[in-house]
């Protein structure tokens, strides 16, 4: 017997219709660099999403399906875009802008992207790359740059202002079926080919409302959230979306990403809560020890993509803003856990933190497994350690296989059963939080042992003369791999090896043989599209010979 529920799809475009009306007063500010940041209502987005669509389908012939790209940083433009592609029916494929030129070209044709939205400041990135792109018959620029770069190209340039100026100020939204393809996000290759994730206006609509709950991010249109993490990158952890449907204001920081504009627009614009990779929050940490701000006003400090190590949320709870830490993956749209400990553990005690820094619980919607290195199931007992399966309504089945062909199910992405692999290993306490020890190609299988290379991180950099650390497997001829630690020292410290070995033997939680022996001092960790350690780079350079 079915429901008599009503069968409502869970459409985008609902989202915008909410946000701009029950919550049209709620503003989109994006930093500009000069004077006061551009303010936008959600009514006035919604208004110049409804004309962005008409500009797209009657003067570009964008139709269902068709995939529209966009080149942009953070900024009013790009939430327009977020709403009026999908919401019209066709498709938005954010480009993330730090790939290397290759791999976005391959990108672009594989997706066959038809129009490209661009911010000025991209053109001198986009220009080069024009006459590679088959498929792209549109450019539509947004912001300040040099328009003279496109000169002499063979596609249609348009102005974003101009194309939306005359169009009207509401669009009579398709009802389209929930589970169409709304947005796409390619992975980056880090081996291989990048592979593309399809989301659904459902898995998009369903995310939103879970990255809301009190228990995710949690909130209310009292709040302004600095959303520094890249609209181009997993749809901004899904909070361009969550906020339409809550009305939190969103703080975008455009191009200006780098620490002194953050801190500044921190103490000028006075977020409450704030999301970023770790790095980010380590180089705002040195800027405000450098200069420090009136950052009182983030209380909420959301932490994802990497592991958080340790020291970092404690200088962050010094500074009376809270870290919350989250993990999640392109293919989890990507909230996958989020760690806020249970109510009965006492408020600023040793357990609080533990529970603090682990990766979080699942929330309702996402189911998980660990299997072990022989497909075997293992106990949720905090202490064994397998990779970790995931699905759900916003987990990705399986990945596009280009125009015309079958979607893409790799054997070592996907369960005969259909579950997510993450490629993450870790462990799952009873009380159903995770802990990550590793990626699964990151572990370090030392004589038959398994190291955590992010354990030995965490203690690196709680030495006070760390700046960065990263740890990478190198093979050994007597364990079969031994760990490599490559250590960025702060400015000024002459801190060696030995000074920091026994640091990390006298910290009691890294066991003797796990102690590394191998030893580089670098300037710097390479960094992935994301901001993330590149470990494959480190493997490259020692395999090379340039780390000895
Ligand atoms: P990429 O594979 O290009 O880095 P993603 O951004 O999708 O793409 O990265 C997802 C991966 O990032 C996860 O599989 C996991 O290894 C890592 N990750 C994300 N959040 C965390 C976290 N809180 N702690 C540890 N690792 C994390």
């Amino acid at each position: 017997m079915l429901s008599t529920m009503q069968d409502v799809p869970l459409l985008i475009s609902r989202i915008l219709t909410h946000g701009s009306t029950i919550h049209g007063s709620s503003q989109v500010i994006t930093w500009t660099g000069e004077g006061e940041p551009q303010r936008r209502s959600f009514a006035e987005i919604g208004g110049r999403a409804a004309r962005l669509a008409h500009a797209l389908r009657d003067d570009l012939g964008v139709r269902d399906d068709d995939r529209v790209a966009t080149l942009m940083w953070n900024n009013a433009e790009h939430v327009e875009a977020y709403y009026a592609i999908p919401a019209m029916g066709a498709i938005l494929h954010t480009l993330n802008l730090r790939l290397p030129p290759e791999q976005l070209v391959w990108i672009v044709n594989h997706a066959a992207d038809r129009v490209v939205v661009a911010n000025g400041s991209l053109l001198p990135l986009l220009a080069p790359l024009l006459p590679h792109l088959k498929t792209i018959e549109h450019v539509v620029v947004s912001g300040p740059g040099d328009r003279s770069l496109l000169d002499g190209a063979t596609v249609q340039v348009h102005e974003y202002e101009d194309l939306i100026a005359d169009k009207p100020e509401s669009y009579d939204w398709p009802e389209l079926d929930e589970r169409q393809a709304a947005a796409m996000c390619y992975t980056s290759g880090t081996t291989g080919d990048p592979k593309g994730v399809i989301y659904s206006h459902r898995s998009i609509y369903l995310h939103s409302m879970q990255v809301n709950m009190a228990q995710s991010m949690g909130l209310t249109d009292a709040d302004t959230s600095l959303v520094v993490v890249p609209q181009f990158h997993v749809n901004a952890w899904g909070l361009p979306h969550a906020m339409f449907m809550t009305g939190v204001n969103v703080l975008m920081p455009d191009r200006f990403l780098q620490p002194a504009p953050l801190a500044e627009m921190i103490e000028s614009q006075r977020p409450t809560h704030a999301a970023a990779v770790p790095t980010i929050w380590q180089g705002l940490l040195a800027e405000l020890k450098a200069k420090p701000r009136d950052v009182s006003s983030l209380t909420q400090v959301t932490i994802g993509g990497s592991a958080c190590p340790p020291a970092l949320m404690k200088a962050f709870d010094e500074l009376g803003m809270r870290v919350c830490h989250a993990w999640g993956m392109t293919e989890t749209s990507p909230l996958g856990t989020i760690a806020r400990p249970p109510a009965q553990v006492e408020v600023g005690s040793d357990e609080e933190f533990a529970y603090r820094l682990t990766q979080g619980r699942f929330p309702a919607s996402v189911e998980a497994r660990l299997t072990g290195p022989g497909g075997e199931r293992l106990p949720w007992d905090g202490e064994s350690a397998g990779e970790l399966e995931v699905r759900g309504p916003w987990i990705a089945g399986a990945y596009y296989g280009g125009q015309g062909a079958e979607v893409l199910r790799p054997a070592d992405k996907f369960s005969e059963d259909g579950w997510l692999k993450t490629g993450d290993v870790g462990t799952i306490s009873p009380d159903g939080f995770l802990t990550l020890t590793d990626r699964a190609k990151d572990v370090i299988k030392s004589g038959g042992e398994w190291i955590s290379s992010v354990d030995l991180e965490n203690a690196l950099m709680a030495h006070p003369d760390v700046a960065e650390a990263a740890v990478v497997a190198v093979p050994d001829d007597k364990w079969g791999e031994r760990p490599l630690a490559t250590v960025v020292l702060k400015e000024g410290s002459g801190a060696d090896f030995e000074t920091l070995r026994s640091f990390l033997a006298g910290e009691g939680k890294i066991a003797k043989w796990q102690l590394p022996e191998r030893w580089t001092i670098i300037e710097s960790v390479p960094k992935t599209s994301v901001g993330k350690f590149d470990k494959k780079v480190l493997r490259r350079q020692y395999a090379a010979g340039e780390l000895d």
